[in-house]
């Protein structure tokens, strides 16, 4: 067979693979590449075994509400090995289905490194294949260069591969990464201190959402360490030590850096292709992820856009849809939802209140309350929700929640949301009881409301 593709499709994670089989099923012929596991971040170093290590640190507080639920008997502890080795065996279990999704859509896979040579030429170790298309999703790495010192710290990815709890750990930054494992790790054991510059964490979520999530990690014995500028990391003989502007000193045994991420395009050969990078080292593209250079194509997160999974497999879907369906598509990235997978979770979809009300006046409503099974078993932790409503024309807006359930509740408010759903809409909805969603379609009052804000003097 010749070497000559329909697509060649650079990183095999979410968005690539997602693109290639798309593709394929248009009738393309595909080549995907990858360096690397296929599944790229979120199957074999994000979102999934993070997912599965929060599980195991949620059996802590379920054997305790147990007990107040009339169980007896002993909790045993947690060996961290047993679960990475679980851990393993299950990702790999998910890399075989990726690949085995990639051989029954008829995408051939090629393993080693992709390097565009111009022309639609591309190269794969000694072998050079001809592309009519090129898509790059290479997705991104930990960064290291916001502080000094960062490069002895953990990232994400090492702390996915941990066999034992760190006695204490210290987590520099205040966004995802860092209060997803400021909480798994706390719930393990780990005596852990958040570090970040701003007042609370989460810098771009609902406000309501920060102070609440800042109260419920101090709740369950994180040491939040916010609002002061970070200025160095140290490598101790014991450990870590983080240095503030302030003066101050903060210690633990453990660090892990979780300031943010960068894009791959190291590498690729993409300046002599002609690809053009924007102001943060990300491929720039245009609503149709079209990159400055003829016939490439960049989605998922090496074009800094919205760094979610499936923000990258809609792109890369309405990429080939685009290319090889003959339907064109594009991503409406205003309503993508997304969740913060601590303990409560958070989850949000649309406008947080203040930008909100920087646009027009807007009407909030909310509901503060103990859901019922915490209660129960004696715990103090609230659930609250938020509804972001259009003051001229009863459009919902936003939706926030913060409390057990979160991410599975707001997935599906965001489908009234990408239908334009209107307050009188929740109003009409008859609600499902007993659960904690029902109250989202029971928030009679608005709290309060805003003329349209000033704008933000910088
Ligand atoms: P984020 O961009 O979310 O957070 C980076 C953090 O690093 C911020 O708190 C930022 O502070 C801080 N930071 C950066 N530079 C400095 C500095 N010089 N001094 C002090 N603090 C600094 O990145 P993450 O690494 O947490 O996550 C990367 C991406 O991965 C996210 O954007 C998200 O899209 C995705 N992700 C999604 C998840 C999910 O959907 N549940 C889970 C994990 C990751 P400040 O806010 O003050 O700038």
């Amino acid at each position: 067979m010749s070497d000559v593709f329909d697509l060649v499709v650079v990183g095999a994670g979410s968005g690539g693979v997602a693109a290639s089989r798309r593709a394929a099923a248009h009738g393309a012929r595909v080549l995907i590449v990858e360096a690397d596991r296929v599944g790229g971040t979120c199957v074999i170093r994000g979102c999934v075994p993070k997912k599965l290590m929060m599980y195991a640190a949620g059996f802590g507080q379920a054997f305790e509400d147990a007990r107040a639920y009339g169980w007896t008997g002993s909790t045993g502890s947690f060996e961290m090995h047993r679960w990475a080795d679980a851990k393993a065996i299950e990702i790999q279990r998910l890399e075989g289905i990726y690949r085995k999704m990639l051989t029954d859509s008829g995408v051939e896979l090629a393993l080693g490194r992709a390097r565009l040579l111009g022309s639609g030429a591309v190269a794969v170790g000694d072998r050079t294949v001809q592309a009519r298309r090129v898509l790059i999703a290479t997705g991104g790495a930990p960064a290291h260069d916001a502080l000094p010192g960062l490069s002895a710290a953990m990232t994400s990815n090492e702390v996915l591969d941990l066999r034992d709890v760190p006695a204490s750990l210290l987590v520099v930054g205040g966004g995802y990464i860092a209060v997803e494992f400021a909480s798994i790790l706390a719930g393990l054991g780990a005596k852990v201190t958040l570090a970040f510059r701003d007042t609370w964490p989460l810098r771009g979520f609902d406000n309501d959402l920060r102070q609440r999530l800042a109260v419920a990690l101090q709740a369950r014995g994180i040491a939040l360490a916010g609002g002061v500028a970070l200025m160095a990391l140290e490598r101790e003989a014991t450990g870590f030590a983080l240095h503030r502007q302030d003066g101050s000193v903060l210690r633990a045994a453990a660090a892990l850096n979780a300031t943010g991420r960068t894009p791959n395009t190291q590498g690729l050969g993409l300046a002599d292709a002609g690809v053009q990078l924007d102001a943060r080292g990300a491929i720039a593209v245009d609503a149709d992820s079209r990159t400055s250079a003829p016939g490439l194509w960049a989605i998922g997160d090496v074009t800094h856009r919205m760094n979610l999974t499936p923000v990258a497999i809609a792109e890369g879907r309405a990429f080939a849809d685009t290319e090889f369906g003959r339907r064109p598509n594009r991503v409406d990235h205003r309503t993508v939802a997304s969740a913060v997978f601590t303990d409560p979770p958070i989850a949000t979809v649309g406008l947080s209140e203040a930008d909100a009300a920087r646009l027009g006046p807007v009407d909030i409503f909310e509901s503060d309350f103990r859901p019922m099974k915490t209660a129960f078993a004696g715990g103090a932790a609230h659930t609250y929700m938020k509804l972001v409503v259009d003051g001229l024309n009863d459009r919902v807006l936003g939706v926030h929640m913060i409390g057990a359930d979160a991410p599975e509740i707001v997935q599906s408010l965001a489908v009234a949301l990408t239908c334009g759903a209107t307050k009188r809409n929740f109003d009409r909805t008859v609600a499902v009881h007993p659960t904690a969603a029902e109250e989202f379609v029971l928030m009679r009052e608005p709290i309060r409301r805003h003329a349209k804000a000033p704008p933000v003097v910088a």
